[in-house]
């Protein structure tokens, strides 16, 4: 048994619907401009836009029910609902023909950002870790297993604030589907059992305020509400 100098940190876990056990986190990767209409209201040509990656902290997984809160450094805040999968087997250069064996589970979360952060930070040069990998950045519906969802490349994704619809998209219109992202995902880093990858959000992204009231989800995967306090 290995000593440590302190008290090591909990291990970040994800709520697994119907069951006692979690799904244990290593690391969070998120894509970027997914879907052709979202990367051209950021303001860029989905056409010539490879896959690119970023990451934020296991432990900004909370879960999208209850209050979540709103956080320090920003007067911006913004919502994407993503699909997230969950690996449980690890590999790197995996095949996109293979890559679907490495999925342990799908759900739907929401990737939140620090907008104006990530507006400084894109024009002055430097990364965007703090406007999206900050405390409580990435509320997520608890998982499903692959036995209850199959593997899901159509479906609709939506996500209302106060009941009003500010995104609506479909799984169908992703430039680079699940099997794609883990295999240009796993030529980058070797992918572990306890990674998640939060795969780009539809159109209609905005703002949210203190009390407002996000719900949304995807199509056979889940539905969430959770506060912004
Ligand atoms: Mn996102």
């Amino acid at each position: 048994m290995t000593d440590y100098v302190i008290n090591p940190p909990a291990i970040a876990s994800l709520a697994v619907e119907d069951q006692q056990a979690r799904f244990p986190l290593r690391r969070v990767y998120c894509v970027g401009r997914n879907y052709a209409d979202h990367a051209r209201e950021m303001g860029h040509n989905p056409d010539r836009e490879p896959p690119f990656f970023f990451s934020k902290p296991a432990d900004a997984v909370v879960p999208a029910d209850g209050d979540v809160p709103y956080p320090s450094l920003t007067n911006e805040l913004h919502y994407e609902v993503e699909l997230v999968v969950a690996i449980g087997k690890g590999g790197k250069d995996i095949a996109p023909q293979d890559a679907l064996e490495h999925v342990w589970g799908y759900s739907v979360g929401v990737d939140l950002t620090r907008r104006d952060l990530q507006a400084q930070a894109k024009k002055a040069g430097r990364p965007w870790d703090l406007s999206k990998g900050f405390d409580a950045s990435a509320p997520t519906h608890p998982l499903l297993p692959v036995s209850q969802t199959g593997h899901p490349s159509e479906g609709n994704i939506w996500l209302n604030v106060n009941g009003e619809v500010r995104q609506q998209g479909n799984l169908n219109e992703q430039i680079w589907q699940v099997p794609e992202v883990i295999s240009i995902l796993s030529q980058a880093v070797e992918l572990q059992p306890g990674d998640l990858i939060y795969t780009g959000t539809p159109a209609g992204v905005g703002e949210i305020k203190p009390g407002d009231v996000v719900t949304g989800g995807i199509e056979n995967i889940g539905t969430f509400s959770f506060i912004l306090v």
